[in-house]
């Protein structure tokens, strides 16, 4: 198992469709674990258990409907570019990490609440939702 970082794996990241797309960019990498480092401190254990909900996407996986099992999402999507996760912190909230991350990088990348998990791209412009 090729490890990314401290809490992150190739596999976790891989596109779902099983095409083997499995890239992600280094600074979306390191600022998803930066962020399991901050509530590993806050929760006061050594590494957070981290659930990764979608990584990287292929252009034909992203527009598969919500009601195929896929994310039903657009071209304009940052998880084609391997720029984007979404992902949870067990234990806590995603509004949480919205907060934090929010906090952490008030004028840069793209960071969306959603009610079971938090996503976070390394975009240029900056976007929130
Ligand atoms: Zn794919
Ligand atoms: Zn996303």
């Amino acid at each position: 198992m090729s490890q990314l970082s401290k809490n992150i794996y190739r596999h976790e990241i891989a596109c779902k469709c099983g095409c083997g797309f499995d890239t992600m960019d280094v600074e979306t990498v390191e600022a998803v674990q930066e962020c399991c480092d901050n509530f590993a401190r806050v929760l006061g254990v050594d590494r957070v258990i981290l659930d990764i909900t979608s990584g990287a996407r292929c252009l034909t996986y992203n527009r598969k409907p919500v009601s195929q099992g896929g994310p039903g999402s657009t071209d304009k999507s940052q998880h084609p570019k391997a720029r984007a996760i979404d992902f949870r912190i067990r234990g806590v909230s995603p509004h949480d990490v919205y907060e934090y991350l929010n906090a952490k990088y008030p004028e840069k990348y793209g960071i969306g609440k959603y009610n079971t998990f938090t996503h976070l791209d390394t975009r240029q412009v900056p976007a929130r939702w």
